[in-house]
């Protein structure tokens, strides 16, 4: 369902029968309970025909796919023939984590201090402002705590791109799902944020 080439997801839509979105297009993603192996993750996303839709992501492919640690095939420039995709990407993948470089990653504001991430941990989306930029709302894997970043949405779709300053809500959020789903949308609109360089070395 994950696409390396498009870095794009196929999900149904009821108007158009499928529908391919990036990363930066979901809203909200939630751990669904119970399923394990793999763990399965409910998305909301924002279709081309204008409405949310519900889709269902493995964590797998959320995490994983996008490093090309999949089946596919690419365009070989070289060879000019099509040739698997899976190892060329997940190599160099795996080289550059190796190398320190980070797929993804976000500055979490309770321990002041950027933090390495996967897609799972993103929790909420939208639309920020200025117009273009992404607004994330983050769980960090390390404390915990949620933080609310302002970056490009290259920064959410692309493995690897990270931004080098993004902006940084200077808001601690509460621990509670609801409050914080409230707090999100406040905060996002408050233009409130401080930028925030985001190396991680
Ligand atoms: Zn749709
Ligand atoms: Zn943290």
């Amino acid at each position: 369902m994950y696409d390396a080439l498009t870095t794009r997801y196929t999900f149904a839509c009821p108007a158009l029968g499928e529908t391919r979105v990036r990363l930066s297009a979901f809203r909200e993603l939630d751990r669904l309970p119970g399923a394990a192996h793999p763990a399965v993750f409910r998305v909301r996303f924002a279709c081309r025909c204008g409405e949310d839709h519900l889709g269902l992501v493995p964590h797998d492919e959320l995490d994983w796919a996008p490093l090309g640690l999949e089946a596919g095939v690419f365009l070989n420039l070289m060879t000019d023939r099509l040739e698997p995709l899976g190892d060329e990407l997940a190599d160099l993948a795996a080289r550059r984590i190796q190398s320190g470089e980070w797929p993804w990653s976000f500055f979490c504001y309770p321990e002041e201090r950027p933090r390495p991430i996967f897609p799972s941990a993103f929790w909420l989306l939208a639309p920020g402002t200025p117009s273009g930029s992404v607004g994330v709302a983050v769980r960090c894997p390390a404390c915990a705590r949620v933080s609310v970043n302002l970056v490009s949405p290259e920064h959410v779709d692309l493995p690897f791109h990270n931004d080098a300053e993004i902006g940084v809500v200077e808001h601690l959020f509460s621990r509670d799902v609801e409050n914080t789903l409230e707090e999100f949308r406040a905060v996002l609109y408050s233009g409130d944020f401080d930028a925030r360089r985001l190396l991680l070395n």
